[in-house]
């Protein structure tokens, strides 16, 4: 470090070689290395400061002290990095070492008032005729307002590089002039395809006058903040931007051109969207939706709100919650807060609130946290449905459901009793008229006894029918388990329909073994007399009703067939609901419960049926039973 030597008036030579006597008027060198503005100063082959002009000390900051001062007036020298530099490392000194020049070299020096100055120094070693080192002479320029720009200008760049808004030069004719990462980004186009075009490129054509305007701004020096307008991508589609345009100016001040910050707002506008469609939702919501603070304190109310609680927004925002909860229920918004906290949420919760007038309202509660952007529980949203309604309706469904049950059990005690009363009379009925039979009659007579029976058998089958399926309704109908021949059942039932029907024949080949099986006989029967009056019922044009069966170790399937009046898909779906009749039974008796009943004995017994038919194609009925009984003795 050299002394401080603070510097002296103007009046002070500064030169070690004043001009000599009488030397004028010709060009005086002393002069001219005195008032440059170069700072120069030289040493002598040892490195002391032998000369210098008023330049270098205006750098230096001090005085030097001639044939003293080593290599350097300086106070304080430093490397470009920053790291002190040692006196005899500078280059005056190493140029001295070495009789080499040392041009370009950067150093900062630190004057005695700590201002810094950056300097490229030029030390060129200084010979006499034999070639000796005499010494050496140092220019030091001043570069720390050029550094200063230069690295102002860097860091300008790197900012525009870095900015997530797009950054756009322009000249007052639009000519684009620079072009950043962002710009790329948000319109697609590369530097080098965009420099030089101009800025139309970019607006939609419908908005060409907005860019006349802008100019006009600018050339009148003003700037435009935040306007929001469309601008084109490179594939065409329009980009949602907000727009900061202000005026270049040249160093005299003249305005040479527009630079255009661009902010890509899209994302902005989708979340203003979803904003007014969630806010739009709250609105028109028939729940009441409230949210508070983690304190309670209600911080949003929507309409619903006002509707079921009678409170205004204004009555209720900054209030504490408990203002609509029953005294006796304020240990559970404790709870609530409990749960929100732990970010839970609370789904359906059925409790009771308290209206403006201090009525209790049933309500079901749901109750979400809400969360900030770093996930930590601020309050809670609270939806509320009025349930009033609801669980009116509840009670009248459940009352009624209580009134329809007692009218069904009803209605299967009076069905049960009325079959009972009437089966009685049914049976002494045809008891007499069998006696009658027995009796030789005239031809006539005959007919009408024959008609008799079988009239009295068709009513005591509905009668049959009714008693099965209100039995069946009440879950009082009991299945017995038989072990019988169920062919023998079956040619029996035949035989006793050539006596009694005349229309049709039954044709059938059953023949062979016996094929045994255990279920409830007289309920198989029943399926059996039903089918087979169904195929004659529904096949009037036609004689015959075809009858098989065939059997394995595990089943026994029958087969009931008619060239009848047939059944279409849909129809076939519903024969076997309660009192379904297809259209076109017009004419034909019957209450529409045969098939259902069929169907459940059936499906008691673990079978099947099922129906194979067509309009005007007559019907295949045919059911299964199964032949290993242990689950049915079970289930019977
Ligand atoms: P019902 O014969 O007393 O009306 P069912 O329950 O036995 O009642 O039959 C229900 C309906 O199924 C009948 O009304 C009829 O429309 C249809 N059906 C039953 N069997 C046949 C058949 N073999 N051919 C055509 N339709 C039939």
């Amino acid at each position: 470090m050299n002394e401080y030597n603070p510097v002296s008036g103007s009046e002070k030579p500064y030169t070690a070689y004043p001009p000599a006597e009488g030397e004028g008027p010709v060009v005086n060198f002393s002069q001219i290395f005195e008032y440059s503005p170069v700072a120069i100063y030289s040493c002598d082959k040892d490195g002391h400061i032998t000369s210098y002009n008023r330049a270098v000390v205006q750098l230096w900051g001090r005085e030097p002290e001639l044939a003293k001062d080593l290599w350097c007036g300086s106070w304080k020298i430093y490397y470009p990095d920053g790291r002190p530099m040692p006196l005899d490392e500078c280059p005056m000194a190493r140029t001295l070492k070495e009789g080499i020049p040392f041009e370009n070299e950067i150093i900062t020096i630190e004057g005695p008032d700590h201002s810094f100055k950056a300097l490229q120094i030029f030390s060129i070693p200084l010979f006499d005729g034999q070639n000796r080192l005499i010494g050496a002479h140092n220019t030091l320029i001043d570069i720390t307002d050029r550094q200063l720009a230069d690295t102002r200008q860097a860091t300008l760049s790197a900012i525009v590089e870095s900015s997530d808004d797009a950054i756009i030069g322009k000249k007052l004719d639009g000519t684009i002039t620079s072009w950043n990462a962002a710009a790329q980004r948000i319109f697609g186009y590369t530097e080098q395809e965009i420099l030089g075009k101009p800025i139309t490129i970019l607006i939609p054509s419908s908005m060409l006058g907005e860019e006349e305007l802008i100019l006009d701004n600018i050339k009148k020096g003003n700037r435009i903040d935040h306007f929001e307008t469309m601008r084109l991508h490179k594939e065409g589609w329009q980009i949602p931007i907000s727009l900061t345009v202000s005026p270049i100016k040249d160093s005299k001040g003249n305005i040479i051109g527009a630079s255009k910050v661009v902010r890509d707002v899209s994302d902005r506008n989708i979340a203003e969207t979803k904003q007014a469609i969630l806010a739009s939702i709250v609105e028109s919501s028939d729940d009441a939706i409230v949210s508070k603070d983690l304190n309670g304190n209600i911080t949003s109310w929507n309409s619903g709100a006002q509707r079921i609680f009678g409170y205004s927004e204004q009555e209720v925002i900054g209030k504490h919650i408990t203002l609509l909860i029953p005294p006796s229920r304020l240990d559970e918004e404790q709870r609530i807060i409990e749960s929100i906290k732990q970010g839970k949420r609370i789904d359906h919760f059925e409790t009771v609130r308290i209206n403006k007038s201090g009525h209790e309202i049933p309500i079901s509660l749901t109750v979400s946290p809400i969360k900030n952007s770093r996930g930590n529980v601020i309050g809670a949203s609270k939806i509320a449905r009025d349930i009033t309604e609801q669980l009116a309706s509840k009670a009248l469904v459940a009352k009624l459901l209580a009134e329809v049950n007692s009218f069904s059990e009803k209605k299967d005690e009076f069905i049960a009793l009325a079959s009972h009363e009437l089966k009685t009379p049914l049976t002494s009925l045809k008891g007499y008229l069998q006696i009658l039979a027995r009796n030789e009659l005239e031809e006539r007579g005959q007919r009408f006894l024959e008609k008799s029976l079988h009239q009295v058998d068709k009513l005591t089958m509905l009668v049959e029918d009714m008693l099965t399926m209100s039995k069946f309704e009440a879950g009082k109908l009991e299945f017995s388990t038989d072990t019988f021949d169920i062919k023998t059942l079956l040619l029996d039932i035949i035989e006793t329909f050539s006596y009694t029907n005349t229309t049709h024949t039954i044709n059938h080949q059953l023949y062979g073994a016996p094929v045994i099986i255990q279920g409830d006989k007289q309920r198989i029967e029943q399926v059996i007399i039903n089918l087979l009056n169904n195929a004659i019922k529904y096949s009037p044009n036609a004689d015959k009703v075809h009858v098989k069966m065939e059997a394995d170790d595990e089943k026994v399937v029958i087969n009931i067939k008619d060239d009848g009046i047939g059944l279409g898909e849909e129809q076939q779906i519903k024969i076997f609901s309660r009192f379904y009749r297809a259209e076109g039974t017009k004419g034909i008796s019957g209450l529409g419960l045969g098939l259902y009943l069929t169907k459940q004995i059936i499906d008691r017994h673990h079978g099947n049926i099922q129906v194979q038919s067509a309009p005007g194609k007559g019907s295949v009925f045919s059911f299964s039973l199964p032949r290993n009984h242990t689950a049915l003795q079970e289930d019977i």
